[in-house]
């Protein structure tokens, strides 16, 4: 194992993950849906409604600079972790269905034509199918997907056959939340660049559990989610070459986003306030910052390395339960394990590990079209994150045992 990671120093970080579900010990294994928040976290949001509550960008008073300030050091916090070279090129978003709508409505729609395509993969999660169908519907333009392989590999020579000269755009997770899969997002931004086909990355998966950095990757755009990464709900970015944000219309209009209105016109601030409109998730943000701090000071290397080792052993483990399907082996995948046993339905799974204390999802986890091509309707999947540990891997496996010799 990783020596010097200890999951369990960590875990005292959590509240939530000293709590009991059922009279047992909380196994949470649902990490890739919402991971839990450590102290600093809520003290955060807490401190900021007992001590500085006020809006931002628009009082001059103390509160209102207080409040300003802690929720633009969280913008550059967000910049400073993702690489982004320049805070004006990180809008806030509510999660990445906002940030990647936002470039489907202000980037995608007024350049697609009849006949253009939009180039996506078979793993993607529905936010980064349905906003290119929905604008894609308004303009005659078709999303396309480029397979995978039964391992849940992408298909790299037929997705580069896939970038015809017909295709707008590009998206591609960076890491899948059914299957764990890594795509090499580097390489694809390589393809896509050669061909002047800008792209988005879908980075929700991949910022709870490796370094990113958006410019070493080359991509147009990049998508993150906040409440995966340990801060609060409803908070998320878009990062976006400087480029683009300064070519793109707003999507939403109202307070905040204008330098001047008048009835002759409106002149719109600069990036990414253009895209800012309305008050914002303060506390959220307040709270992301604190999240970024903590997962900074944990060292996202060594998160990553210990993950592996987690995921190397639950693999293992999984795979001595009799009649237990893994789906998903690609040899660069996160800590994901989607699964189903043989003749039980993935919600009874979810159900009756729930009573032993394990919080796993069940579903189709917003991926039908992978659910599709491996012809099931839905999986069981554990998620693990780096204040997992063996032992709860070990209790995982026994639960699922009694699951199986109960209703298999
Ligand atoms: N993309 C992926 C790969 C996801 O896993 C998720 C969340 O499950 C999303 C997009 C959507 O994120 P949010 O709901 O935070 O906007």
């Amino acid at each position: 194992m990783n020596a010097a990671f200890d999951p369990l120093r960590y875990r005292a970080d959590f509240p939530l993950l000293a709590r009991k579900v059922h009279g047992k010990p909380l196994i949470y294994f649902d990490n890739a849906n919402t991971a839990q928040k450590p102290q600093t976290v809520i003290d955060a949001v807490d401190g900021y409604y007992r001590d500085y509550a006020a809006n931002v960008a628009r009082a001059v008073h103390t509160l209102g600079e207080q409040a300003t300030a802690a929720y633009e050091g969280a913008r550059d916090k967000l910049a400073a972790f993702l690489n982004a070279g320049g805070r004006d090129q990180l809008v806030l978003t509510s999660g990445t269905t906002q940030a990647i709508n936002l470039v489907a409505y202000s980037y995608a729609l007024p350049r697609l034509q009849p006949g253009d395509e939009i180039l996506v993969t078979q793993m993607e999660h529905h936010a980064n199918i349905v906003p290119w169908q929905l604008v894609a519907a308004r303009t005659g333009a078709t999303v396309k997907a480029a397979p995978i392989d039964a391992d849940g590999v992408l298909l790299l020579d037929r997705f580069e056959a896939m970038l015809t000269p017909r295709v707008r755009l590009a998206g591609v997770a960076h890491v899948s939340n059914v299957i764990g899969t890594v795509n090499p997002v580097a390489e694809i931004a390589r393809l896509c660049r050669a061909r002047g086909i800008p792209l988005l990355v879908d980075g929700s998966q991949a910022c709870p559990h490796q370094r990113v950095d958006v410019q070493a990757i080359g991509c147009d755009f990049y998508a993150m989610t906040g409440h995966k990464l340990f801060g609060p709900t409803g908070t998320g970015a878009l990062w976006a070459r400087r480029e683009h944000l300064q070519a793109m219309p707003p999507f939403f209009g109202g307070g905040e986003m204008i330098r001047t209105v008048s009835f002759d016109g409106t002149v719109f601030a600069d990036p990414p306030h253009k895209f800012e409109a309305g008050t914002p998730n303060i506390a959220g943000f307040i709270g992301l910052g604190a999240a970024i701090d903590y997962v900074q000071r944990v060292g996202l290397e060594r998160i990553q390395a210990y993950e592996a080792e987690l995921l190397a052993y639950a693999t293992a483990a999984l795979q001595s339960v009799p009649g237990l399907r893994l789906f998903g082996r690609a040899p660069h995948k996160a800590a994901v394990l989607s699964f189903l046993i043989e003749g039980v339905h993935a919600h009874d799974v979810a159900t009756l590990l729930d009573h032993e204390g394990v919080a796993v999802r069940s579903g189709h986890h917003c991926a039908h079209p992978l659910m599709q091509f491996f012809g099931v309707p839905a999986t069981a999947r554990a998620s693990l994150s780096f204040y997992n540990t063996r032992e709860e891997v070990d209790a995982f496996v026994r639960a699922l045992d009694k699951v199986r010799r109960l209703l298999a």
